[in-house]
């Protein structure tokens, strides 16, 4: 049977198509001299030469600010009115296998004990179209958090790159179907060979379930291990911001005494207020507290509450990290 294939001339007509139809295309792109996630318009600023976007995709169905409600406050008390949220179709070309897999972990929080429309609705139009990797750098490690460039979870079309530049095309989901119906003129049908697949090598000295054993114990609480390995954070937050399964936020009203508009906006646990109480007390008063939280939630909260995971192993984490704290290390001291 002929394979469904995405030339890399008929790129730019399947933006042109997407754009054309009312929908928004993101793919990594070079800003700043870094490749990023961001809308594009033309084949011709979507980089294919990339490990990992920088930035997560995270920030278009969780966006780091936006109003969720509008207030006024007058004689009669406070007018509380919400917003509704109508997200354009929003095509991600060139997610990584490891980051589409976070998005039923966000899903889960998003719908956990109330259904935050402003997230479900925006992943309602969200098509994720991956391009499994062919190369890793040496802080991928997808393999040890039992994923790798074949997992489809998360994906709703899957893309293998060939030696000519072209893509293989799978379409994973119903969505993923709907959308190259929708876009017919840009795939065509052929045969082709696939680049061999990078798979990273898993890290031997990292347990899973050694892991998850030890956080269980509450007796880690007070283990030196976590201000050993994590004195030098200085709590800037980046870590968590590019991460695509962090998800905290607070919520803040802005204007005047009479009116302004109440927004969500992207918080951080590595932020030193981030749960400082109005009294003044802060129950994660040192860094390797709030450091520990981190590696709680991705190792044991998500796993044990929502079945997900926490930490896809993408390495963005430890990139942009300005102390080179690197995630993997503390992976493997608590997998002794
Ligand atoms: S913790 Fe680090 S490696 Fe894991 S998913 Fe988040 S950014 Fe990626
Ligand atoms: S990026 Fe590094 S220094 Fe910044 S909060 Fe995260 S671990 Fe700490």
């Amino acid at each position: 049977m002929a394979d469904r294939i995405l030339k890399k001339e008929d790129l730019g007509r399947l933006i042109a198509s997407v754009n054309a139809k009312g929908g928004q295309f993101i793919a990594p792109a070079l800003d700043a001299r870094q490749v990023v996630f961001k809308p594009v318009t033309k084949a011709e600023e979507v980089v294919t030469d990339y490990i990992v976007a920088r930035n997560s995709y995270k920030e278009l169905v969780f966006p780091q600010t936006e109003v969720v409600a509008d207030f006024t406050i007058g004689k009669h008390g406070v007018d509380l009115k919400g917003r509704d949220v109508a997200p354009q179709e929003t095509i991600v070309f060139g997610a990584r296998p490891c980051e589409a897999v976070s998005l039923s972990s966000l899903r889960a929080i998003f719908t956990w004990d109330y259904i935050d429309e402003f997230y479900t609705k925006r992943e309602d139009a969200l098509v994720v179209i991956t391009v499994a990797c062919t190369k890793a750098d040496d802080v991928c490690f997808c393999t040890t958090v039992e994923l790798s460039p074949e997992t489809k979870t998360g994906s709703d079309i899957y893309l293998k790159e060939t030696e000519s530049g072209d893509y293989i095309v799978e379409a994973v989901t119903d969505k993923g179907r709907a959308f190259i119906e929708k876009h017919a003129s840009a795939f065509s049908e052929g045969s082709a060979k696939a680049k061999a697949l990078f798979i990273p090598e898993k890290i031997g000295t990292i347990d899973l379930k050694k892991i998850s054993a030890r956080l269980k114990d509450k007796s880690h609480y007070d283990d030196q291990v976590w201000g050993r390995l994590t004195r030098k954070c200085i709590g800037c937050g980046a870590c968590t911001f590019v991460c695509p399964t962090c998800h905290c936020f607070d919520i803040t009203d802005e204007g005047t005494a009479f009116a302004g508009e109440r927004r969500k906006n992207w918080d951080a646990c590595q932020f030193d207020t981030f749960t400082l109480h109005a009294s003044g007390h802060n129950p994660r008063h040192y860094q390797y507290q709030r450091w520990r939280n981190r590696f709680m939630c991705k190792f044991n909260y998500y796993p044990e509450k929502f079945a997900s995971k926490g930490c896809v192993g993408c390495g963005r984490c430890i990139r942009v990290c300005p102390v080179r704290l690197d995630i993997t290390e503390v992976m493997e001291e608590f997998s002794k």
